[in-house]
């Protein structure tokens, strides 16, 4: 009997645990998989808690309510993966061997590695982020209580997860101002460590018109050094600065402290380097990476983990059997962003290329805002989508 060891209960964790499950009975393959919370959160919904689209206690679930049966769960930290002898070392439940290993740890948020920010956010006053549930309840409240003054949406670096979102939020907050009739009272200020507002065409040039028509500036190539939120500035590398009434952060990202405890597993920023293809491990054949803790260079989103659960899936099953799989992850991904109340534009792009046309729709909207979740929930999870 062979066993899979699956480090993180995610969204990689348990799409690809789930899917596997189905191809294989508990006595033939063993899937253990070691997470340390006890909730599950649908991230991509933080965005929507913000404008009061969704109630956060939609977007929580016990972890052990999502795994297929006969899927071991072990409630622990991973702490340090030995690949030269197969084995995890856990902070509890000793050392775990594997014959195959699946690396599904996600992305840490490093708020320690802006100067002030983790004061500027304790003060909760002026500082919120949305990347995680508090912080969007939070940013929620103090938005609806604004009534004047300048916000700012700023990416600190990449890259992050859903790299739209930081974009959304301005979009949907500029909305939100004008359909209370207060859009005069505000300014809206989108900053971005990157040359231009998104890389991709057509989406790309479609956000810049949607940007100069409603009055939203974007100050580019703009990495944060500090937040100073008594005086209400946010600081970069290059010595600008931007004030603000209120900033939206979205923090550094980075790897999580097992792939940076664990040798030749990953790169310096902790994600997991894997061939972008075939998602094996450049250094262990029997060691996959899936999701955002991998360095696949393409945005890192629950959307994109759902193809590359199928693909691991079958490619696992290939090495099993000693066969070669030409099951190819193509870098697929899908983000919807909300350009303003009842509008969505889908953002569908691959390695090479744009799939999508850069077009704004209410169906696109009725999507994301009304059925994205339970299909999250209930058919994507189990992978049957
Ligand atoms: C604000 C926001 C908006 C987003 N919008 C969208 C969107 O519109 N569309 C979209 O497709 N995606 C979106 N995403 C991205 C999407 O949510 C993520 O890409 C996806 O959930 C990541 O899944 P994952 O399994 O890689 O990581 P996660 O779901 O974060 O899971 C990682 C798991 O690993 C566990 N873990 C980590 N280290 C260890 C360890 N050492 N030992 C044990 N357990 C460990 C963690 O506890 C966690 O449960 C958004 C994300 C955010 C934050």
């Amino acid at each position: 009997m062979k066993r899979i060891v699956v480090i993180g209960g995610g969204s990689g964790g348990v799409m690809f645990s789930n899917r596997m499950r189905k191809e294989y009975s508990p006595d033939d393959v063993e899937i253990v998989v070691i997470e340390r919370s006890e909730k599950h959160f649908y991230q991509p919904a933080f965005t929507l808690v913000v404008f009061g689209l969704d109630d956060p206690k939609n977007l929580i679930r016990p972890v052990k309510d999502l795994f297929f049966e006969g899927i071991t769960l072990i409630h622990d930290e991973a702490v340090k993966i030995d690949g030269a002898n197969n084995k995890v070392i856990t902070g509890k439940s000793g050392e775990l061997y594997y014959d195959y290993l699946v690396i599904a740890t996600g992305a840490k948020l490093l708020f320690d590695e802006t100067e002030g920010l983790q004061e500027s956010m304790e003060a909760d006053k002026n500082v919120f982020t949305f990347y995680n549930l508090n912080g969007a309840i939070k940013l929620r409240d103090k938005l609806k209580d604004m009534d004047g003054g300048t916000i700012v949406s700023s990416v600190c670096e990449m890259p992050i997860k859903c790299p739209a979102a930081p974009m959304k939020f301005i979009m949907m907050a500029e909305d939100t101002m004008r359909l209370k009739g207060l859009r005069n009272k505000f300014k809206f200020i989108f900053t971005t460590p990157m040359p231009a507002v998104f890389s991709r065409e057509p989406y790309a040039s479609k956000l810049n018109a949607i940007f100069a028509s409603r009055g939203i500036e974007t100050v580019a190539n703009f990495t944060p050094s500090e937040v100073d939120h008594e005086k209400g500035v946010l600081k970069d590398f290059g010595g600008k600065e931007v004030k603000f009434d209120l900033l939206s952060i979205t923090p550094p990202h980075g790897g999580e402290f097992v792939i940076e405890n664990s040798e030749n597993v990953g790169d310096a920023a902790g994600w997991v380097s894997c061939d972008k293809h075939l998602m094996v491990s450049k250094k262990f054949a029997n060691i996959y990476g899936i999701g955002d803790a991998a360095d696949y260079p393409t945005s890192k989103t629950a959307s994109g983990i759902r193809k590359q659960a199928k693909v691991l899936v079958e490619r696992l099953k290939a090495n099993m059997k000693g066969e070669v799989s030409d099951s190819k992850y193509d870098g697929e991904i899908i983000c919807p962003m909300l350009t303003k109340h009842k509008r969505v534009m889908f953002a569908h792009f691959n390695y090479d290329e744009s799939i999508s046309p850069a077009l704004e729709s209410y169906s696109n909207w009725i999507l994301k805002v009304h059925m994205l979740r339970p299909l999250y929930w209930n058919l994507m999870l189990n992978g049957l989508i």
